[in-house]
């Protein structure tokens, strides 16, 4: 061991060196005059950060902040993170429970709303606080289940045969630490019907630390068959601990495959999109669904048009081949599945 430490082998040293993913957590950026700081900004932003941080708080840990380019306002990454002055902008048709989520909760934490598989809330947390989620309006925070209401949650899995997937999701799973996921994970296999585990996550690209040897072979020991959906919107979220985090993933013997959200000068050309399909497959992820944004109450400069959307994806279907061109859906509420667009 004493060997080991001294002579760390090549993807360990790394990891070893770095702050564990819940120091980065609690030393994330919170105050919008410090993320000014950190990132050279222009100080005539701080009004309007301070407006849209009373809305919805700023949170930025700093591997994803190392990939945000210094001194530029109009950064892809930055832009999903900075509140702004527009967040308070009421526009009509834009919600703050635009999925009519309520309706579709079987239990506390589980949502049932597509034949086959159901979604778990594991944690109302998240790592970073994305502008455009429809999350902003809930108080997730203290949203935690407590044991009993975990005991009900895989009561209800169990009692129902036709459900052979458990989606985990949140908030982000994640973002519970993997004594609590292991368990989780550990009750889910006793269910005999179950024969895939999914885990929708950004924590991963936020904080590659995630990424925990314990998590690792949990997962690679799971009799599950294992997808980890995460969520990337721009090729710049890839830097080299991302890709080592998947890539280690995927020797666990997960499917990764990548769902975005299609924003306004974030990732609204082609170029943009195709480089993020191109980088993904890379780093060992297939582009899953581009998802068209939620009418949000606060989010609605980021939206793109439908009819943008459609143009948009018809140029990828012309530069890619067919499995880096991501799915554009939308969801409806009410309806038994994502809604394609094309
Ligand atoms: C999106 C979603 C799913 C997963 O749908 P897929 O099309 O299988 O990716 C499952 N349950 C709920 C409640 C969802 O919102
Ligand atoms: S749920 Fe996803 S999109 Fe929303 S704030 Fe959390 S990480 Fe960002």
């Amino acid at each position: 061991m004493i060997a080991r430490t001294q002579h760390p082998v090549e993807g360990e040293s790394l990891q070893n060196q770095l702050p564990s993913w819940q120091e980065e957590l609690s030393r994330a950026i919170r105050q919008p005059r410090e993320l000014l700081e950190a990132l050279q900004l222009p100080a005539e932003l701080l009004d309007g950060m301070n407006q849209g941080d009373q809305l919805f708080p700023l949170r930025v840990p700093y591997p994803y902040l190392s990939r945000i380019e210094p001194g530029n306002p109009q950064d892809p990454l930055l832009l999903q993170v900075l509140p702004s002055l527009q967040e308070t902008r009421q526009v009509p048709g834009y919600l703050t429970d635009p999925l009519q989520e309520q309706q579709a909760i079987a239990h506390p934490g589980v949502l049932h709303k597509y034949h086959g598989r159901v979604l778990l809330i594991v944690s109302g947390a998240c790592a970073i606080n994305c502008r455009y989620c429809f999350r902003r309006h809930f108080p997730y925070d203290d949203n935690n289940l407590s044991t009993q209401e975990w005991e009900q949650a895989l009561a209800y899995l169990a009692q129902d045969s036709s459900i052979d997937e458990v989606i985990l999701s949140g908030g982000d799973p994640l973002a519970v630490n993997d004594k609590r996921l292991l368990w989780l994970i550990n009750r889910l296999e006793a269910i005999p019907h179950l024969q895939r585990l999914r885990i929708h996550t950004r924590l991963p690209i936020v904080i590659p630390q995630r990424i925990t040897p314990e998590l690792l072979q949990g997962l690679q020991q799971s009799r599950l068959q294992k997808v980890m959906v995460v969520h990337v919107n721009h090729a710049q979220e890839l830097d080299t601990p991302v890709r080592q985090a998947l890539k280690q993933v995927q020797e666990a013997g997960v499917t990764l495959l990548n769902q975005a959200v299609l924003l306004r000068n974030v990732n609204d050309d082609t170029d943009t999109l195709t480089k993020l399909s191109k980088q993904l497959f890379s780093a060992g992820v297939l582009p899953y669904y581009l998802h068209l944004l939620d009418p949000v109450q606060g989010a609605a400069h980021f939206d793109v048009p439908h009819a943008e959307a459609v143009a948009l994806v018809k140029g990828l279907l012309e530069l890619l081949p067919g499995y880096l061109v991501p799915k554009l859906v939308r969801e409806d509420p009410g309806h038994p599945s994502k809604s394609p667009l094309l």
